[in-house]
């Protein structure tokens, strides 16, 4: 179809958005080993982000950098815990503030690394500061502590790998998906991937900020031809889950989303008609039962993460709807 990607991320918001918290406050990792040398920093609070820390016999380097500095040292203070490897490079998964406003807290030797399209829409920090302020719930002025946006030093079109000794760290991007720039960072001797917003635990909804579904049904058609090892993902946000599982049922939700917009825009139907006509797989107030089973492993109370993710969900959703519409119409 030709279509190019927006420029920016979608500003609209549909009625009544929420939108994923993202506050630091009461934010702490706990690390998860997939092998000496491999760990997710996981959030005790989701869908508050995820990190990790990857060590090889030389040196080490983390994924995403938190929001704020004081984000950004708890994570340095963590991997300096768990290895005495030093931290000789940083990844960003996406451009968002929330990956990426803890750079410029790393010491400048520390190298960065992002794909080429997630550093070029690194530019405009005050209007970045703004769009992230809807996820603070209250907490926007810690975002006053980010006063510089440290840009990646180095960057890659599709593939880069680096070596840290004995241990390979592969770093991908497949195409457009949450962003234009989504990097997807895999550790081969341990089969897992860091995926950022690029794709999360199955059942979970996605964010379709600048794809289009099309688009990005194409980006993990190639992740999952990339990576036919591929065992765990460690999502930006939310629980680890299983790779293919989590790439499977992204694309059916896809499909489906594009049939249907697609459909409501030929029909000529509005936008609050086509919430209406688009199928909401948690109207019913169920999840995926291997999701429950990963949200039992927070240390908050079951129930509650239920609700909030299942509300998020319901918004992230309506968000897609919206974006894809705009998209076709
Ligand atoms: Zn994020």
């Amino acid at each position: 179809m030709g279509m190019t990607i927006p420029e920016r991320e979608i500003a609209e918001r549909p009625d009544g958005y929420g939108g994923p918290n993202l506050s630091p406050v009461g934010l702490e990792l706990a690390p998860h080993a997939f092998a000496d040398g491999v760990w997710a920093l996981m959030a005790n609070i989701p869908p508050k982000d995820n990190n990790g820390l990857v060590a090889g016999r030389d040196a080490a380097l983390v994924v995403d950098a938190g929001i704020t500095p004081d984000m950004s040292h708890q994570i340095q203070r963590l991997a300096a815990g768990l290895t005495d490897r030093p931290v000789r490079y940083l990844v960003n998964t996406t451009y968002h503030g929330d990956h990426t406003f803890g750079n410029a807290a790393f010491p400048a030797e520390v190298v960065i690394l992002s794909s080429r399209r997630n550093r070029s829409e690194m530019s405009d920090l005050a209007y970045e500061k703004e769009v992230r302020s809807a996820n603070m719930y209250g907490d926007a002025a810690l975002l006053d502590a980010v006063q510089r946006w440290r840009r990646p030093d180095v960057v890659f079109d599709e593939y880069a790998e680096i070596d840290l000794g004995g241990r390979i760290v592969q770093l991908h991007h497949f195409g457009p998906g949450n962003g234009p720039g989504d990097t997807v960072l895999y550790v081969p001797d341990t089969r897992t991937a860091w995926t950022g917003n690029f794709l999360c635990h199955a059942g979970l909804a996605h964010m379709l900020l600048q794809g289009g579904p099309e688009p990005y049904a194409r980006s993990l058609r190639r992740m999952r031809e990339t990576l036919p090892g591929l065992d765990t993902i460690v999502p930006g946000h939310g629980p680890m889950g299983d790779g293919h599982a989590a790439i499977d049922a992204l694309l059916g939700y896809l499909e489906v989303l594009h049939e249907e917009v697609a459909a409501a825009v030929a029909a000529g139907r509005t936008l609050e008609e086509t919430y209406t006509t688009c199928t909401d797989r948690w109207a019913s107030g169920e999840l995926d039962p291997s999701l429950t089973a990963a949200l039992g492993r927070y240390q908050v109370p079951p129930d509650l993460a239920k609700a909030g993710i299942l509300a998020l969900c319901r918004d992230l959703h309506r968000l897609n709807v919206l974006a894809t519409y705009r998209l076709y119409s």
